[in-house]
């Protein structure tokens, strides 16, 4: 029986694809969805790029500082990882 080496393939954590407070998230579902506007905008952290011009820093920050990304109010721990 050959012995197959399994790649050790890191599973790569589901994350969400923005940082959202409650509120936020509460805006988003009253306007119908996260509407994304093409436009790149500039993190005001680091200066990275955002992936729409209406959040005001960048996934990165906003996952180590554990802040919304569009009003930067600070993240409860059950938000984390929350969809
Ligand atoms: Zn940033
Ligand atoms: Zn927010």
């Amino acid at each position: 029986m050959p012995n197959f080496e399994q790649p050790q393939s890191p599973t790569p954590e589901r994350e969400p694809k923005i940082f959202f407070c409650q509120d936020c998230k509460n805006e988003i579902k009253k306007a119908g969805g996260f509407f994304s506007i093409q436009v790149i905008g500039t993190c005001e952290k680091c200066g990275g790029m955002t992936s729409t011009k209406s959040l005001k820093i960048c996934r990165k920050c906003a996952k180590e500082m554990h802040i919304c990304q569009n009003c930067v109010k600070p993240l409860e721990q059950s938000e984390e990882y929350g969809h």
